[in-house]
């Protein structure tokens, strides 16, 4: 395996200190048929239950990744990466995270007794630093926002491998196993439309990719706050407004680095980008919790996103995947 730059095919080895190209362009993986994936760290992953549940007369199936071990789904990407680390002999590594990723990499960092730094915006759930904290990570808070954060770690390196959940492409490879189960619990076949809730596009473009190998799609729906919402602009060709703070706070990126996979993974799945109220969403997590299922905002708004995808009806036979990405606990 290694990385190259989707721009100039330049090529990386996994363990390279540079995190992109330095013609600016971003990595991505090659992996050969040979190549066989590390699975010696594990802190509990697992299948996650695909649960029908249904709003009025619309019904879905919603994809229980709030069950994973650190309670979102980006432990199948951490899990991926760390693996790969470890194996490389990497002993020390920094991360920039709203949250979820950060506590995902930092658990599974701990399992692997990896050194490990996380730098959070200061406005990021209090409950997710004390997670990141409990698996011994350090974290660095920085102000203004989940860009600063990020530029702020990348000049703070030093001699860490920068283990980011938007740069380096092993975590996507590890998101890809959500498209390969959901394939199996549905008895071989792709779903007709996956919801998702979009900020850097980990989970739009695992599944993409996880189903790009299965060799067919579904369509995708990216659903973000209108507070904040660059794919819905890039994707409708609109005019860039400002961006504010949406409640759904794992999906606050306004610069996405991988905007145009996002455009090119939705188009190519005939699918569609919606844009909701913070209103539509707290609505849809308060019925959710009616329901027994207890999730975090971002969870929520593939909720609202299908609601109104869907307000004119659905034909019955259409299967819904909505994947709940994280627990309510962390908020
Ligand atoms: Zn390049």
């Amino acid at each position: 395996m290694y990385f190259y730059c989707e721009k100039c095919k330049k090529q990386y080895p996994l363990n390279s200190r540079s995190y992109m190209c330095e013609c600016g362009g971003m990595f991505h993986l090659h992996k050969d048929s040979k190549d066989e994936p590390v699975h010696e760290i594990t802190i509990g992953e697992h299948e996650t239950p695909l649960l029908p549940f249904s709003v009025g007369n619309l019904d879905f199936l919603l994809k229980m990744e709030s069950m994973q071990p650190t309670g979102s789904f980006k432990d199948r990407g951490a899990y991926t990466l760390i693996n790969e680390i470890q194996h490389l002999g990497i002993d020390k590594i920094m991360l920039d995270s709203a949250g979820n990723a950060g506590a995902s990499i930092a658990a599974y960092a701990a399992a692997a007794k990896i050194d490990c730094t996380v730098y959070v915006p200061d406005d990021a759930s209090p409950e997710k630093i004390e997670q990141i904290e409990a698996y011994g990570a350090k974290t660095v808070k920085v102000p203004n926002g989940r860009m600063k954060a990020c530029s702020a770690v990348k000049q703070n390196l030093g001699d860490a491998y920068y283990a980011s959940h938007v740069y380096n492409p092993l975590f996507f490879e590890g998101m890809k196993s959500i498209a390969h189960e959901t394939y199996r619990q549905l008895g071989n076949t792709v779903p007709d439309y996956v919801f998702v809730p979009v900020g850097n596009g980990t989970l739009l473009l695992g599944l993409y990719y996880g189903f790009e190998e299965i060799g067919r799609m579904p369509h995708f729906v990216a659903v973000q706050s209108k507070k904040c919402d660059p794919l819905y602009e890039a994707f409708h060709g609109l005019p860039e407004q400002p961006k504010r703070t949406t409640i759904a706070d794992a999906i606050r990126i306004e610069k996405p680095k991988r905007l145009h996979d996002m455009v090119r993974a939705i188009k190519n799945s005939d699918g569609d980008v919606v844009a909701v109220e913070d209103t539509e969403i707290v609505r849809a997590k308060k019925y959710l919790s009616s329901r027994g299922i207890y999730v975090e905002m971002t969870s929520a708004a593939v909720l609202a996103g299908a609601l109104a995808y869907f307000q004119a009806g659905k034909p019955d036979n259409y299967r819904v995947v909505l994947p709940i990405t994280g627990h309510g606990l962390k908020r």
